[in-house]
């Protein structure tokens, strides 16, 4: 049976991933899925309970599990300088707990939401694109410091790349594209950094296992360009880890809102699911959250650790049709449409799941 652990965190957290577990609880009647799940403590509510973001409990029950659903972790009453303790090192623990290298980061231009995109719509119509991030290696980890040198201070970061670490999250990228349009796209500076000389020649190496793949480099520059320009061109982009957090970022963009994007983190041991979006704070409580980011999530969850493409697909229409029907929380809500809160908007997707 799989075992799946959820840990709604703080703020919306806890509204959004309570309608995502609605929404698979429905969606486990009609698709026959065998699973139970257990919920735990992460982030904020975790420091409260017990003094530690990822507390030992919470570490046995991922240990156990074969996927972690997340909500958000955070709030102004974890906040502060002094703090020693927070609720996002529950992010950095869990991740590292569960070995984790590669980001998945979707990013659909709805046509229902189009003309929430502050770009222009001729522009991102049909942009349907898949961010593969790699999440261990880079500036982030590398050697740093800063010392004076002749009275001025210095600092420098350090981007680290082995040929091993590039090798599997190219992987993830190859893979995934054969599930979707066939395309990848390796994002890279290799007419400047080294590290990304390397990357290309691992890429190239990788993509002769897969022929039936269509590779292609962009330099960073240029593709953060083409994302605004004609991000319909892109099926899969893989890159490293600093580029694939600004470029992430810059394509949520062409969703219409943060409560719109879905989020997979795959690693050496289970995945972990969440929400693209932190535990909002100015909304929580309010029923006004968007949960369609940690619907979409568990979507995301049933084709690659339920492998059961059909329900996803058929979570993922019902959401499509739930816009269509013009239902619409407050931070996608246009004239002419019907703001809902977080349960109805739920409950409209339950509906129509059929
Ligand atoms: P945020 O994503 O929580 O919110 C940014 C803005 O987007 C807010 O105006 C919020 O109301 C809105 N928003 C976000 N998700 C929404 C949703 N589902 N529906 C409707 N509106 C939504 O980012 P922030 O305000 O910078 O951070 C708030 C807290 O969340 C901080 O403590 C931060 O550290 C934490 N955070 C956590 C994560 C995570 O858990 N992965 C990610 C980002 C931020």
């Amino acid at each position: 049976m799989f075992k799946l652990a959820v840990l709604p965190g703080d703020g919306i957290g806890q509204e959004v991933t309570a309608q995502a577990l609605k929404v698979l609880t429905a969606v486990k009647t009609k698709y026959d899925l065998d699973y139970t799940f257990q919920t735990g403590l992460i982030g904020g509510c975790a420091i409260d309970e017990t003094g530690d973001p990822f507390p030992q409990d919470t570490q046995e029950l991922v240990a156990q599990s074969d996927a972690v659903l997340l909500g958000a972790v955070g709030g102004l009453q974890w906040d502060g300088p002094d703090r020693k303790v927070r609720p996002e090192q529950g992010l950095l623990g869990i991740r590292k707990f569960l070995r984790i290298y590669a980001n998945l980061r979707p990013v659909k231009c709805w046509p229902q939401l189009i003309e929430q995109s502050p770009l222009k719509k001729e522009r991102i119509a049909g942009a349907d694109l898949l961010i593969v991030r790699e999440l261990t290696g880079g500036a982030y980890f590398g050697a740093r410091g800063t010392k004076v040198v002749d009275g001025v201070n210095k600092s420098y970061d350090t981007i680290e790349y082995s040929a091993e670490e590039i090798r599997r999250i190219v992987k993830v990228a190859f893979e995934l594209a054969g599930q979707r349009r066939r395309k990848v796209t390796s994002v890279d500076k290799a007419n400047i950094l080294d590290t990304s000389r390397l990357w290309r020649r691992v890429v190239e190496e990788e993509a002769a296992q897969y022929p039936e793949i269509a590779l292609s480099h962009l330099y960073v520059d240029n593709c953060a360009m083409q994302l605004c320009l004609n991000p319909a061109q892109f099926d899969v982009l893989v890159t490293e880890n600093t580029f694939g957090d600004i470029l992430s970022d810059q394509a949520s963009v062409l969703g219409g809102s943060l409560g719109m994007l879905p989020s997979a983190s795959i690693g050496e041991g289970s995945a972990l699911y969440e929400p693209a979006h932190g535990s909002a704070p100015d909304i929580a409580g309010q029923d006004k959250a968007n949960p369609l980011a940690a619907i979409l999530s568990v979507a995301m969850m049933l084709r690659i650790s339920f492998k059961n493409s059909a329900a996803a697909k058929a979570v993922e229409k019902a959401v499509d049709t739930v816009l269509m029907q013009g239902l619409r929380t407050a931070d996608i809500c246009t004239t002419g449409c019907t703001c809902v809160g977080t349960n109805t908007i739920a409950d409209a997707v339950i509906k129509a799941l059929g």
